[in-house]
Formats: C-alpha cells, structure tokens, sequence
C-alpha cells in the first residue's frame, strides 16, 4: 500500500479564496472593516518570518494590517499595554500575540488580556474553557486545520479511534477536545505513556504533535491508518515532521506531507478565525 497525500496546501487555497469572498460581504453588510492585529515581542527569526507571513496572507484577503512591534526588553506592563489598546480599539477584530515571549514575560497573563472574542489563536483562559463546554467561540488554529482536513477528506470520525501523540494547550489537549465533539473515541499519547507504538497501533487516525523529529515510524502505524503530522522541524535538509513519511507511506492509507500539509492550514484557519472574530463583535 502507497498511502495517498493529503494536500494541505490546495485545501488552504481554497479556504482563503472563501474568507476573501465572506470578508467583502461583512464590509458590505456591516460598512465596517476587518482587521488583525499581530503583535510581535523581540527578534527571534523565526517568529519574524511566522508574523510576516501570517500578515500577508491576511491582507491578501481583504483584512487590514495592525501590526505592534515591541523591543525585546520590552516590560509586562509595555505588552500589557498594548494588548488593552488593541483589546479596546473597533478596527481591531482579532489579536495575535507571536510566541514564544521573551522568558522574562508571564505568557500565561498576557494572553489572557486578550479579550475572548477577539482570541484568533484560541488561547485564553476562556476559549480552552469555552471549547470544553462546546459553547461558541474561537479554536486554536492548528487543530481546527486538522479538523478541516479530516473533514475534507471524508474521514469517518464517529465511533473511529483517534490517537493524539501530544497533550499542549496549543495543539494535543484542543484536537483531543474536537475529536470528542465529533464522536470520536480519543486516546492521548504523551512523554510519559510506556509504550507508544503499542498505543498508535490502536489508531485509525493517529496525529503526531509531539514535536520529535520522526518520532513516528513504520512500527507505529496499523496498515491502513490516516496518519495527519503536525510537527515541523528545521533541518539542513529542509522541514520535516514528527512523522517518518517515506517510512509511513507504506503502511498509512493517506498521510500529510511536511511542508505542505498541516501548516499552510494553520494560517488559513488564523483568517477564518478573524472573519469569525468580527461577526463575533458586530
Ligand atoms: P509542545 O512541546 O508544547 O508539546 C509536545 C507534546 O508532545 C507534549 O505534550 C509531550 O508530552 C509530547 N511528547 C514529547 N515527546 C514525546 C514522546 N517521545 N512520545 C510521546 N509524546 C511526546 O509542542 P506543540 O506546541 O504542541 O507542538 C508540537 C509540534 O507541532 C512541534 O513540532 C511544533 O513545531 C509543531 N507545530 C506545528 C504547527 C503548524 O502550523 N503545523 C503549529 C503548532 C505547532
């Protein structure tokens, strides 16, 4: 069995072609503007190039650029600040604050200034709690791309066996919530499970988030399995996953790429969570 390739990015195109179409309609309906505001602590590379690209990609689509660049000495109260004007400011629908943060920052209180609907990553207090309780609101961006691709491909998730490799706030605990409201039977993996293959080989989808080059090789996967890599690694080599691809396409019936799979979905949903964020607040 050669495992088909889930194309993240044709799906993301399509999603951005479709925020860019209801975006024209909330400013013709509303007379009101979109617009996210990403705001950026320090110099770190590879944040810059995540910020930019995330930036372009939004005024591509109809979305205004509100963009707050803080030096990396920046105080708690500085960031805090500006979190309140943008929290406060009717152009702004939706906030993203870039991490990781400085390590002298409280991530955890800053994200947690950010009003709840305006959360287009998904990560306060309130959206983690809302998600929970299935009550309306924002989904972190990674795992509601994964949601869409399995639901694009047609994945039968009702009574199917889901295995999350990953429990962060920001990717393993919110998929493993989704996959629940889908009806999904959903174990988690993490560093501290004994035997992992033995766990994935239970998954007819198993998700790899635990940010391990190739954790996941032949040995994990039943024949068969729809295998989704969130992982994304640097390499002199180029990116790669938590998944051992050439490793995994023998045995997985389909399979994401690296690059090309998951992370374009990523910024897709961040569009789709602003376009969400302003009907949220109109
Ligand atoms: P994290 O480090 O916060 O969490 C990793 C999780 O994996 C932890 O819960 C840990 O218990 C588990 N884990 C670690 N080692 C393990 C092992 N050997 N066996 C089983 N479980 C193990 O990482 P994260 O923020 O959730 O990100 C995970 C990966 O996804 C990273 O590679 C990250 O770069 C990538 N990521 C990609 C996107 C995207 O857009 N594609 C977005 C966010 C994160």
């Amino acid at each position: 069995m050669v495992a088909q390739i889930i194309d993240g990015k044709a799906l993301a195109a399509r999603l951005r072609d479709q925020v860019r179409t209801e975006v024209e309609h909330f400013k013709r309906s509303t007379g009101r503007p979109i617009g996210l505001a990403t705001v950026l602590v320090g110099d770190d590379p590879a944040s810059e190039v995540y910020v930019n690209s995330k930036r372009k990609l939004s005024r591509e689509t109809g979305i205004q650029d509100h963009h707050r660049r803080l030096p990396a000495n920046a105080t708690q109260e500085q960031v805090a600040q500006t979190l309140d004007e943008l929290a406060n400011d009717p152009a702004v629908s939706g906030i993203l604050l870039q991490l990781p943060l400085p390590a002298h920052l409280d991530a955890k209180a800053l994200i947690d200034r950010i009003p709840w609907n305006k959360d287009v990553d998904g990560l306060t207090t309130t959206s983690a709690g809302r998600l929970a309780r299935n009550i309306e609101g924002l989904i972190p961006c990674t795992p509601a791309g994964v949601m869409s691709l399995l639901e694009d491909e047609g994945v039968q998730l009702q009574g199917a066996h889901a295995v999350v490799v990953g429990r962060s706030d920001l990717v393993g605990k919110p998929l493993a919530q989704l996959l629940l409201q889908k009806n999904a039977t959903v174990t988690i993996a993490h560093s501290k499970t004994k035997d992992l293959a033995a766990t994935t080989h239970q998954a007819q989808i198993l998700i790899a988030a635990a940010g391990v080059p190739h954790l996941i090789g032949a040995e994990h996967i039943a024949p068969g399995t729809v295998v989704i890599d969130v992982g994304i690694h640097r390499t002199p080599e180029g990116l790669i996953g938590d998944v051992d691809f050439n490793a995994a396409q023998g045995k997985a019936s389909r399979i994401t790429p690296v690059p090309g799979g998951v992370g374009p979905m990523t910024i897709a949903e961040l569009l789709r969570n602003t376009l969400k964020a302003a009907w949220l607040q109109s």
